[in-house]
């Protein structure tokens, strides 16, 4: 069998084993392509059998959560937690709750993830979870007792050397807080590092609520920088409005660059000013309410219902939304407008069809898993500060998650120069991120 066809039918076994799964099998193609030379030049990975052992989770768990509304009225949503990856460290990873979650996404994200934790040069493995339940329209009280149903199944598998979960789409610091004081009074344990995106009241860490928004930005300048150009003074849209949207455009906003558009699943809103953060959190963080309530607040904006946010004509993109949220016909639009860079502060927001459409244009490219990982990063500090039950300042941290973000890039760059493909970050950053795992399960024997 020649190396092509190898590769053929180990794709083909998983997407067997995993029938359904779209957006993981999505997941699992881009990074076979992109390891391919990678294991051209390591024989003893494909040996060990390195990449049906990394396709496949370590652990699956799938749980009921029954919780009750206001009205007294039952209500049955399915739990996950997906523990794919501890060659490097324990499993680390978030929670999503959302009404599109089942096996398939949370099984593409906790692959990702494997990946994109071993970019950051920290000691965390990978892992994912969530619910199929939507937070939206829900009272806290609401809210509250979801959370505690579901970390009442939760609890038994996570813990701050085995599994530590975090924020992701739908859970904040509000589901974070709930969580933790379910996980503390089940276990009578006031255990911090079990969970990460807590509140800077208890065990928080100072700029995890802002690094994946401003790690997305850092990476973004430092792949201008490594082009000769920069931030300063470009015109930028970015989708979404929820934690890493909100974040990513105060920082594209501090490199000088003016962010003009940014959305929600109802639209997008348009202001050619700049948007304004202060008016966005206000909107989003303290009212929960739709995009549409910014052009409310700032009279010369516009609200676009029901239409791409990538019709906005850019030169710097950002995808800080939701997997899949650029199409190849999407990406089309932004080149034919003028768009030269995109960085996904979302996870695998970019369709396939939309990176060919991207890398045939020459439009540089930085994947979530290199661009977002500024978040997870900032977890694996917030577990360091738990640990030593130390807390630094907001200064220092993001000092420390800037030199994460150019050390990440300067590995993707680096990478994808050494396997003869310079400023393709997609495939550096799968294939360092993939080398770094499969050393330490090689080394680790067969687990
Ligand atoms: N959900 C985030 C991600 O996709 C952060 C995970 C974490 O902090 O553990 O990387």
């Amino acid at each position: 069998m020649s190396t092509h066809e190898k590769f053929e039918a180990v794709l083909t076994g998983v997407i067997r084993r995993n029938p359904g799964e779209e957006e993981f099998h999505q997941a699992v193609r881009e990074v076979l392509d992109s390891i391919r030379p990678a294991l051209v030049r390591h024989p003893e990975y494909v040996e060990a059998k390195i990449i049906e052992r990394i396709c496949e989770p370590e652990r699956q768990v799938i749980f009921r959560v029954p919780w009750e509304d206001d009205r007294g009225e039952v209500h049955v949503n399915r739990g996950f937690r997906v523990e794919y990856n501890s060659a490097l460290g324990p499993y680390k990873g978030g929670l999503r709750f959302h009404p599109s979650v089942y096996l398939g996404i949370v099984k593409f994200l906790g692959f990702e993830q494997i990946f994109k934790n071993s970019l950051t040069g920290m000691p965390i493995g990978g892992g994912k979870g969530g619910a199929d339940f939507d937070p939206k329209g829900r009272s806290d009280r609401e809210v509250m007792r979801f959370c505690q149903s579901f970390m009442t199944e939760l609890y038994r598998h996570i813990g701050e050397y085995t599994d530590v979960p975090a924020g992701d789409i739908g859970v904040g610091a509000r589901e974070i807080g709930y969580l933790f004081g379910q996980y503390k009074r089940i276990t009578n344990r006031y255990e911090s590092g079990v969970l990460t995106g807590k509140g800077l009241a208890y065990g928080g860490a100072q700029v995890r609520r802002e690094a994946t928004g401003y790690g997305c930005v850092f990476f973004a300048e430092e792949m201008l920088r490594a082009a000769g150009d920069g931030l300063d003074g470009k015109r930028v849209v970015v989708s979404g409005s929820g934690n890493v949207a909100i974040y990513a455009i105060e920082k594209v906003q501090q490199f000088g660059g003016v962010v003009v558009a940014c959305a929600d699943s109802s639209g997008y809103v348009v202001d050619e000013k700049g948007i304004d953060v202060e008016v966005l959190k206000q909107v989003k963080e303290v009212q929960r309410g739709p995009i549409r309530d910014y052009a409310m607040a700032r009279r010369h904006a516009t609200f676009v219902p029901g239409r791409r946010v990538w019709e906005v004509p850019c030169e710097v993109a950002l995808p800080c939304a939701t997997q899949n949220e650029v199409s190849g016909a999407d990406a089309a639009t932004l080149v034919a407008n003028g768009c030269i860079t995109v960085v996904e502060g979302a996870n695998m927001p970019t369709t396939p069809d939309g990176i060919r459409v991207f890398t045939e244009a020459g439009v540089r490219f930085a994947p979530g898993k290199a661009a977002n990982a500024g978040g997870v990063a900032t977890s694996a500090l917030e577990m360091q500060q738990n640990a030593s039950r130390d807390s630094w300042t907001f200064t220092y941290s993001e000092q420390r998650l800037q030199q994460i973000m150019q050390d990440i890039h300067a590995r993707c760059f680096e990478t994808a120069e050494e396997y003869g493909m310079p400023g393709n970050y997609m495939a550096g950053a799968n294939i360092n991120g993939f080398l770094r795992v499969a050393e330490a399960m090689l080394v680790q024997g067969l687990i």
